[in-house]
């Protein structure tokens, strides 16, 4: 087994044929695809030989059948979001997550339904929704992970207490086995009185029941009672008339006399069959819930009442601690809800909610809760009491908004730019209630005593804390604290009768250790039953059962031989730790979590929500990047043509840089690789008058009819469109003669002061300069009526109008970019130190001041001070009225102009958060109902809607949901998007004129 693809047995090349040309689905053997593949959200990394994604059912049989007859091992995977290491394997990886996804059939009358194993649970719960149902098991990733992922790891979420885990809610799977038999598991008689004697199943379904009987005993022995448990296999669920309290079958009981063999595949982490069709029990969607937070002044206070909260019942108990709450104050994001919800410094938090269909009997446990609470001697301020209480969350947004706190409480923990990262080995193990203070006061003491430490959160009510000590995996030494650690966190585990593996799963952290929690009759146990089901030892094999070390170093992601990166950045990473400037930890910053393979609201990652291909999410570049980094991807992997493939659909939106949780910038890293590759190539001639326009556009602008030619004489852009890749399909923004020019409007910072009037300076950006005139013409006629006096800026040369140099980081020429950054950063020095506000139009332009240059200029502490002082004074024209409405400085007498507008924002505007200023500006105008268009990145991205190559996934991107909603606005409506290339694609697309803000303002003023 390797970590490395250099040195990765690789799949024989016949091999590799034939299955590309049985596969109707894509096959992958190319190093980058294997390397996208190679980790999961775990430590370690293990190169596949191959992946598959397979089109239907028929193309999964026939790679198992190939994979047989040449005796490779088969891994399949889901959103591949497991932390412990049971989605990565070198064996061929069948990923099914990208077509294998369907909501199969549907029973509302008996809550059931069946499913493909590739559906993601939020799109399932979306679809049972509209009927009053969801499927409960409500895991953190609800967003990227699979049933089939979650099935396979015996998944639970946050109400387990309530609905129980994946076993609790999977009726029947539907499987095939690695011989390729497929077979249906279910619940079955004791003597198997329904199975066809002469059926495959017959004989297998026999010897699993024999040996359930026949270890019947031990497993009620050695299984912990403990509410999650989910390592080693269920083979518990084969015990006749199974009752094995505290693994799901006391909550939902085994057939009547019977036993139901699905949960045997259930947990089983792809190790004993590939499921094909899984049936689900569903549950009615509760209508009304309360949260009530507990507050406490110390950990192993709020530990010990937990026992005593949980008897009233709740939907779950969840803890986030100090560090966490504190954490979370730290991102602005969060911060308004720690700071509505938290009372005091508390040491922890206990959030309980009720949940159900009568909002009266939840409001009458909430208070329950609080008289709980007084019994156990909290009060706030009491004398003689511990300080502490209840504060009710009745408010259904304000309850999502505090859990959203809690569920990104892991992520929040994991942006720690340090080399040293919070790791995943003993973050779910699981005791009785009665031990959970005791146990996390122990582990803390463990912790400490190596030299570490954790922030504790998550599933209190089932005994089941998630804990990561930091510690880094490159350093041997660390390597040797984390064995020391799991080793006597799992004695003490085992000592308490408790589990080390209550949520995550086995993998390879965790299956090494079982001996410890089972025993070993029950781990020969446990290899009967894959050597019964998967002899050849096919199917995922080392998890579960003969597992290598959990610090195997060759398993590790950083494994012996990770390079430290040979590569001179341009850009400022020094944020972060590690080689090139910093740029190799920013890269290893992603942890592989997946969140940014979500489809639903957000901007992240417009496209993957187009092509669905894990080549073009954010964590698989982010994959490509750190391989390529560290050399495992060949020489000069950075700058080849699968990195820029692999980068190409990028359209620099922003949106992981907001949302990712770790905060990984694939806009800023592409410009990186950019650059090294024209330091490798050159420059095309595409790049080349994408970039240079603010250079040439002043000469364009004087004969505007010679490049407008382009798009007026018929078949001219066909010809053209060869050499210079813009597609014929699309026509360029159109030349203008009435260019704007500041100089003929008398406005520039020369002008005299007029102490009576608050002063701005407009910043004239190229595209509306040039190509929307209006835009500054209406900004200028709206901050004069509000009076200001507007100044505009110039550069020092004079030769030119001033640009923000993004044109030139779109193409990687960073150099060229800070050319133009020192024009704007002199030019508009003088006007920011004497406090003037620069206010801009064009999201991308402005915001390029407020993040770009920030990494501009490493190491010139001199122009990154200047740099800060600007980017503190540069705001959108909507964040400046916005602003200056708050304090109560705005005078702007509007009228109505219509009655209904939608809003789309530019991705940049929304990874800055500035469109609720927008939303806030436009609220001034009378009667106007704005509606903001739930939207990604609009597809056209500077350039990359006008390219070759990438325009039809431009307009993919913008039919997600822009252009339909737009389609939907009447004529009189208003579309509004300040974006110069959202206007342009939403014109494109719908044949609707979108309006920048400065507009409807400027038409609004009375
Ligand atoms: C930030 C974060 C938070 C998390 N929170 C939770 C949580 O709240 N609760 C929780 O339980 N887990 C949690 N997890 C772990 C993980 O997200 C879940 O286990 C999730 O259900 C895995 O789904 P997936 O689609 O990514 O599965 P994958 O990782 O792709 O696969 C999981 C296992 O299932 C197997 N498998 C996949 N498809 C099939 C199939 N068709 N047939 C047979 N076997 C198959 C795989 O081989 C693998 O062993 C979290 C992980 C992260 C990174
Ligand atoms: S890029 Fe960010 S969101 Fe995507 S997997 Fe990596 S860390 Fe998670
Ligand atoms: S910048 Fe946008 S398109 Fe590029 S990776 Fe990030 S989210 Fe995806």
């Amino acid at each position: 087994m390797t970590n490395n693809l250099t040195q990765a047995p690789k799949l024989d090349s016949s091999l590799q044929r034939r299955l590309a040309l049985e596969i109707q689905g894509a096959t992958h053997f190319d190093p980058f695809s294997l390397g996208r593949y190679a980790t999961d959200a775990s430590v370690y990394q293990m190169m596949p030989l191959g992946v598959i994604v397979p089109q239907n059912l028929e193309d999964v049989r026939k790679s198992f059948a190939i994979a047989r007859d040449a005796g490779v091992p088969v891994l399949p995977r889901g959103g591949g979001t497991s932390q412990c290491g049971q989605t990565v394997n070198n064996a061929l990886v069948i990923d099914t997550s990208r077509h294998l996804n369907k909501l199969l059939e549907l029973d509302v009358e008996n809550r059931r339904c069946v499913v493909e194993p590739g559906i993601v649970l939020d799109h399932l719960n979306a679809a049972l929704k509209p009927h009053g149902l969801w499927f409960p098991v409500d895991v953190s990733t609800s967003s990227r992970a699979t049933i089939g992922g979650m099935t396979g790891n015996n998944s639970c979420g946050s109400r387990s207490i309530r609905y129980g885990t994946m076993r609790d809610n999977v009726d029947a799977i539907d499987a095939l086995l690695a011989d390729g038999t497929p077979l249906h598991f279910g619940p079955v008689a004791p003597d198997l009185a329904t199975a066809n004697k002469a059926s495959p199943e017959h004989d297998l379904f026999r010897d699993l029941l024999a040996l359930g009987a026949r270890e019947a005993e031990e497993i009620r022995q050695r299984f912990p009672d403990v509410a999650r448990r989910v390592g080693g296999y269920n083979i518990d669920a084969l015990v006749p008339a199974n009752g094995i309290p505290g693994n799901g079958a006391a909550l939902n009981g085994e057939t009547a006399g019977g036993n139901n063999l699905s949960h045997l595949l259930v947990g089983s982490e792809g190790t004993l069959a590939y499921s094909t069709r899984i049936e689900l029990r569903l549950s009615p969607l509760p209508q009304t819930k309360v949260l009530g937070v507990c507050h406490f002044a110390s950990f192993y206070e709020a530990m010990d009442a937990t026992q005593h909260l949980v008897s009233l019942d709740p939907a779950f108990v969840e803890l986030v601690d100090r560090t966490m709450i504190d954490l979370a104050r730290d991102v602005a994001m969060y911060r308004p809800t720690i700071e509505g919800v938290v009372r005091g410094n508390p040491e922890a938090l206990l959030l309980v909610e009720f949940a159900g269909d009568d909002q009266n009997e939840n409001l009458r446990r909430l208070k329950e809760l609080g008289e709980r609470m007084g019994d156990l001697g909290f009060a706030w301020n009491e004398d003689g009491k511990h300080w502490g209480g209840v504060v009710e969350i009745t408010n259904p947004s304000e309850q999502s908004a505090l859990m959203e706190v809690r569920k990104a409480g892991l992520n929040i923990m994991m942006s720690m730019k340090s080399e040293g990262k919070p790791i995943s080995f003993v973050e779910d193990c699981a005791v009785r209630l009665t031990d959970l203070a005791e146990y996390t006061a122990r582990l803390t003491a463990i912790f400490d005593k190596h030299g570490t430490r954790g922030t504790w959160y998550a599933h209190a009510s089932v005994g089941c804390l998630h804990v990561r000590p930091v510690l880094n995996l490159k350093l041997d030494e660390d390597l040797r604290k984390m064995r020391a650690i799991a080793e006597e966190a799992f004695d003490m585990v085992a000592e308490y009768k408790g589990s080390h593996s209550g949520e995550h799963g086995d993998g390879i952290v965790r299956s090494e250790h079982h001996e410890r929690m089972f025993g070993t009759r029950m781990i020969r146990s446990f290899e009967e039953v894959k050597d019964r089901l998967d002899p050849e030892g096919l199917l995922n094999p080392g998890k579960i059962v003969r597992a290598p070390k959990m610090d195997e170093r060759a398993l590790l992601r950083y494994g012996a031989d990770y390079k430290e990166a040979d590569f001179r950045s341009l850009l400022d990473w020094s944020a972060y730790p590690g080689a090139a400037g910093g740029f190799q930890g920013a890269v290893e910053m992603c942890n592989n979590n997946g969140a940014c393979r979500k489809l639903d609201a957000g901007v992240m990652c417009p496209s993957y929500r187009v092509t669905k291909d894990e080549r073009d999410s954010v964590r698989g570049r982010a994959n490509s990047l750190r391989l390529a980094l560290s050399g495992q991807l060949g020489p000069d992997a950075l700058t080849s043509d699968d990195m820029i493939e692999t980068l190409k659909l990028c359209v620099a939106c922003k949106g992981c840089k907001r949302e990712c949780p770790t905060g990984v910038d694939m806009s800023k890293m592409k410009t990186e690789v950019l650059a090294a590759r024209i330091g490798k190539q050159g420059l095309g001639l595409h790049d080349r008058l994408v970039a240079y326009l603010p250079r040439y556009a002043s000469y364009a602008s004087k004969a505007p009819w010679l490049p407008n030619l382009r798009d007026r004489i018929p078949g001219l852009a066909k010809v053209m469109e060869g050499v210079t890749g813009f597609s014929a399909k699309r026509k360029l923004p159109k030349w203008r003669s009435d260019s704007f020019d500041e100089r003929a409007a008398g406005m520039t910072g020369e002008a005299a002061p007029e102490p009576d009037k608050r002063e701005v300076v407009l910043l004239a950006d190229t595209f509306n300069r040039y190509f929307e005139p209006e835009n500054l013409h209406a900004a200028l006629a709206v901050l004069s009526a509000g009076g200001y006096k507007v100044l505009f800026a110039q550069a020092a040369d004079s030769k030119r109008p001033l640009c923000c140099g993004r044109t030139f980081l779109s193409v990687g020429l960073i150099k060229e970019a800070e050319i133009e950054a020192e024009r704007v950063i002199d030019a508009l020095l003088p006007f920011v130190e004497r406090g003037v506000p620069i206010v801009g139009l064009e999201p991308s332009c402005l915001l390029t001041l407020r993040d770009e240059y920030g990494a501009l200029f490493p190491g010139d502490s001199i122009r990154q001070g200047q740099v800060a002082k600007i980017a503190s004074q540069a705001v959108l024209l909507e964040e400046f009225l916005s602003r200056e409405m708050e304090s109560g400085d705005l005078n702007l007498d509007l009228k109505p102009v219509a009655e209904k507008a939608f809003l789309h924002g530019h991705c940049h505007q929304k990874a800055f958060a500035a469109l609720t200023p927008v939303q806030r500006v436009l609220g001034l105008i009378p009667d106007l109902k704005v509606e903001t268009i739930e939207s990604s990145c609009c597809g056209m991205a500077g350039a990359f809607g006008y390219g070759t190559e990438t325009y039809d996934t431009s307009l993919q991107m913008a039919e997600l949901s822009l252009l339909p909603k737009v389609r939907e606005a009447a004529p009189d409506d208003l579309v509004i998007a300040d974006g110069t290339s959202c206007r342009h694609q939403i014109a494109d697309g719908s044949q609707r004129k979108a309006q920048h803000v400065a507009q409807i303002l400027k038409s609004a003023l009375r």
